[in-house]
């Protein structure tokens, strides 16, 4: 089954071909399969040293069910198509990565509650539905920008995320290893249960019309192709195809090449698509990366995730969203308030302060408000847990004290306190 496709826009946008025009370069282009991506450059894939394992390991994942399902799958895309009409709010909250480490029901519970109470309150303040999705269940896949890192007096091969290799400082354990895509998907299904079992315990309310619905959405990075390929599902009547792997991945700042395979991947799905835009970002290439993945310009579709920094966003994010309007693509803005605040702390940890957050979500509301747009949802690195990866807040962490619990696997997150805090600012700037 399409996605319907979305009824007529009341202003067509003048830039945007005839019909007839787009109707030949469909018949001409070849049809996209889930293996195009191979003919593309494909950037941060790890160097997996036995590539026969790599091949019986793409077989298991396509012989495994689907973790999620299309019909969820249509009932997200429903939502955010509401959020693309200024009638919902996307709130994504969670791990920068999710480890190995058993996921136990306390600890995803206390997520779900987490995203549940900031989506309470921001739906409340705005008195429209607010959309909890979760960094969860497969967000385990981590983009580097160098390919090694100085441990101590150790230079190693750099972690890239337990789907590919050993956070251990020891050379040996950071050679990616295939068998970790088939632990993955057992973690990520495991998440997937208990969010399952918390929606149907009554404890977290589903979205989804679906029987059996998650507690929230599941989202994460769509980064190692030869995890999400062999996940990718046709409908059995012939129609769309669906990756299974999550309800809505999204491609990162690195891996955002109109060219590259990433995008190329995901063109050809259902599923609603996630990009990180950054500063650095052209209207024209952004303009390029919309009509490759919403040529049929469908609100719920394509979700931009602007992540500037709280310095840039004010001045950049404006031209972005009025090229993007004026194309005509009904996208979903959110603001992801932490990738660009990251900086190193006296003490040696990667952190970011909460007044760079805020900072950066009033930026964020008044750059979109400026140019026309609906401010659509937030993006935030979070954990319930009290850890001190992140300074700032009240009661607040101060760089001293970050050492004491640093305990993220990649880049620091915002605590439950620092969490509530930057959740209440939400809802105040959704009530002016
Ligand atoms: C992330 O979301 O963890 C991430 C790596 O973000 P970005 O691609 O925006 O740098
Ligand atoms: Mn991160």
């Amino acid at each position: 089954m399409k996605p319907p496709p979305s009824p007529a826009p009341t202003a067509r946008p003048s830039a945007r071909p005839s019909a007839h025009l787009t109707a030949l370069a469909a018949r001409s282009a070849p049809a996209w399969t889930p293996a195009d991506w191979r003919r593309h450059p494909a950037a941060q894939q790890p160097d997996w040293p036995d590539a026969a394992l790599l091949l019986r390991v793409r077989a298991r994942l396509a012989a495994t069910a689907p973790l999620v399902t299309p019909q969820e799958i249509m009932d997200l895309r429903r939502s955010l198509s509401r959020a693309a009409h200024a009638e919902a709010f996307v709130v994504q909250l969670g791990d920068c990565a999710e480890t190995f480490d058993s996921p136990t029901f306390a600890g995803t519970a206390a997520r779900v509650d987490q995203l549940h109470a900031a989506a309470r309150e921001i739906g409340r303040a705005l008195h429209r539905p607010a959309i909890p999705v979760g960094r969860i269940a497969g967000q385990y896949a981590k983009p580097r920008s160098s390919p090694t890192e100085q441990v101590g007096d150790m230079l190693l091969p750099s972690f890239r995320g337990h789907l590919v290799n050993d956070p251990a400082p020891d050379p040996l354990a950071r050679v990616p290893d295939a068998m970790r895509l088939l632990r993955g998907h057992g973690h990520a299904r495991e998440v997937l249960g208990l969010l399952r079992e918390l929606a149907q315990s009554g404890m977290a309310v589903p979205d989804s019309l679906a029987v059996g619905a998650p507690a929230v959405w599941t989202s994460h990075e769509a980064l190692l192709l030869d995890y999400e390929e062999p996940l990718v599902r046709r409908d059995p009547s012939g129609g769309d195809w669906w990756l299974t792997s999550t309800h809505l991945p999204w491609i990162g700042a690195r891996t955002c090449d109109p060219d590259g395979a990433h995008v190329r991947f995901l063109e050809g799905v259902a599923n609603p698509v996630g990009v990180k835009v950054g500063p650095s970002t052209e209207p024209g290439r952004l303009a390029e990366l919309c009509a490759r993945l919403d040529p049929d310009h469908q609100p719920g579709r394509l979700v931009l995730i602007s992540r500037m920094g709280a310095e840039a966003v004010e001045s950049v994010l404006p031209p972005l969203v009025e090229k993007v309007a004026r194309l005509g693509h009904p996208v979903v803005w959110v603001c992801d308030a932490v990738h660009g605040n990251t900086y190193t702390s006296g003490t040696g940890h990667k952190t970011r302060h909460l007044d760079a957050v805020g900072a950066e979500i009033r930026g964020f509301f008044s750059a979109v408000r400026a140019a026309g747009g609906w401010p659509g949802g937030i993006h935030l690195e979070a954990t319930p847990d009290e850890v001190t990866e992140c300074v700032g807040g009240s009661p607040g962490v101060a760089e001293e004290e970050l050492p004491l619990r640093y305990e993220t696997a990649c880049d620091p997150r915002l605590n439950g306190a620092q969490t509530a805090q930057a959740a209440r600012l939400v809802a105040e700037l959704c009530r002016e």
